[in-house]
């Protein structure tokens, strides 16, 4: 057992740590509060090999091992969720997907574009009456000639607005339930596919696109068509496996840099004559921080070292999903009640690391279905 990172490993860590500090930190807070995406960062992620990490350079990814892009998430992570919430969408939900699933003419087409960041991915599952229970879909796609035809409604989908590629689910067949679904990958500028700014304001990931998308009579030929008809849920959930490991891997970002906020904090600020690090309750917070935050990291790295492996990952990445997620919203918590008053304004990050872990563990599966998945794994089927 080796828990030491590799050379490149430490190059790809160290490169993410800067491009995080020096060029997506400054702009988070500015971008939170205008509600706005800062979309100079896309082309830039591209020219890192950020964009499209893992997917191998003849589809012009970088080709890294999974641990280095666990890496990346982590350290965007640490700077701003928006910005990573992007990138699992982008690359963990869409590209891989689109590498996993594609024809060779669907991947030469689509991932080179995706891997610059020419062209941005969303992923088109949840709906109105169909979030946890994705069987549920009541979207449609019906054959006609040379084409499907799809009708329905999306919501809450992250680079909607933004996107130029949108990988959607809709069912050939209610009744059938799961085997019903068909998953495509549809151009966004297809006539039929409209969209438009979900209602309302988000508690966090405010700079993050999030699209309501309708389709209406949206026809598109038979090559959108990812995987084969009727293995549309098992496109899905597999998507899932790869974005899961970046939320996992995003929110010990996000944990790490309360962490780093309380440290900080607790040097600096001085009550009763002394700093607030002396006191032995500040100190058991932040050792229950450290503790947490690294076990959390420590499952985020075996989960992506599995999945490099080629081994299944699906209960060992919603543990790391579950855990990493839960473990960061309790430092949230904390570091803002560790920052006292100053913790409640947005003078200090902590407050934006509390709105936007919430998040964390709703998309992707919520804490309750990743529950539901590791136990399914752990008691098996009757
Ligand atoms: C910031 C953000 C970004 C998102 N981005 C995307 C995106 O890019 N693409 C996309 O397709 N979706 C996206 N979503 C949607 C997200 O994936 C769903 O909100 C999530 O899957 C939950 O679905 P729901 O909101 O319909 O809740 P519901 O499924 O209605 O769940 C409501 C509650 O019931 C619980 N519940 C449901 N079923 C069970 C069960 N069997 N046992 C126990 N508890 C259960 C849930 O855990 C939850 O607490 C995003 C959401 C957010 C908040």
């Amino acid at each position: 057992m080796n828990f030491e990172l590799t050379p490149k490993q430490q190059q790809i860590q160290e490169q993410a740590r800067q491009f995080a500090q020096q060029e997506v930190a400054p702009l988070a807070r500015e971008a939170d509060e205008k509600g706005q995406f800062p979309m100079q960062l896309i082309p830039r992620m591209g020219e890192l090999g950020f964009l499209a990490g893992p997917i191998e350079p003849e589809y012009g990814g970088a080709g890294m091992d999974y641990p280095s892009f666990a890496l990346v998430y982590e350290e965007i992570g640490r700077a701003d969720s928006s910005v990573r919430g992007f990138l699992a969408v982008h690359a963990g939900l869409v590209s891989h997907c689109i590498r996993d699933w594609g024809t060779e003419e669907q991947k030469h087409h689509y991932l080179p574009r995706l891997a610059t960041g020419e062209s941005v991915g969303c992923y088109c599952l949840t709906e109105a009456n169909a979030g946890s229970d994705v069987a549920g879909m009541e979207s449609t796609t019906r054959e006609e000639d040379d084409a499907y035809v799809l009708n329905g409604e999306k919501i809450w989908i992250t680079n909607g607005n933004i996107a130029d590629v949108a990988l959607v689910f809709a069912s050939q067949d209610r009744a059938a339930r799961h085997r019903g679904i068909c998953a495509f990958i549809v151009d966004t500028d297809t006539p039929g596919f409209r969209r438009e700014a979900m209602p309302g304001q988000e508690l966090g990931h405010r700079a993050s696109d999030h699209a309501r998308i309708i389709l209406e009579e949206c026809r598109v030929p038979k090559s959108a068509l990812l995987g084969k008809p009727g293995q549309g849920f098992k496109v899905a959930m597999s998507a899932l496996d790869h974005g899961r490991l970046g939320v996992a891997a995003g929110a010990v970002g996000v944990g790490q840099a309360c962490l780093d906020a309380c440290v900080d904090f607790a040097r600096n600020r001085r009550q009763f004559g002394q700093r607030i690090g002396n006191f032995q309750m500040i100190q058991a917070t932040i050792a229950d921080m450290t503790a947490d935050i690294e076990a959390a990291r420590l499952l985020v790295y075996r989960a992506a070292w599995m999945k490099q492996q080629g081994l299944p990952t699906t209960r060992e990445t919603s543990i790391a999903k579950l855990f990493a997620t839960e473990a960061a919203a309790k430092a949230a918590s904390e570091a803002v009640l560790l920052h006292g008053g100053r913790g409640y304004s947005n003078e200090y990050p902590v407050e934006r690391y509390y709105r936007d872990i919430k998040g964390f563990q709703i998309y992707e599966g919520t804490s309750y279905i990743q529950r539901i998945v590791i136990a399914r794994d752990v008691i098996g089927r009757e």
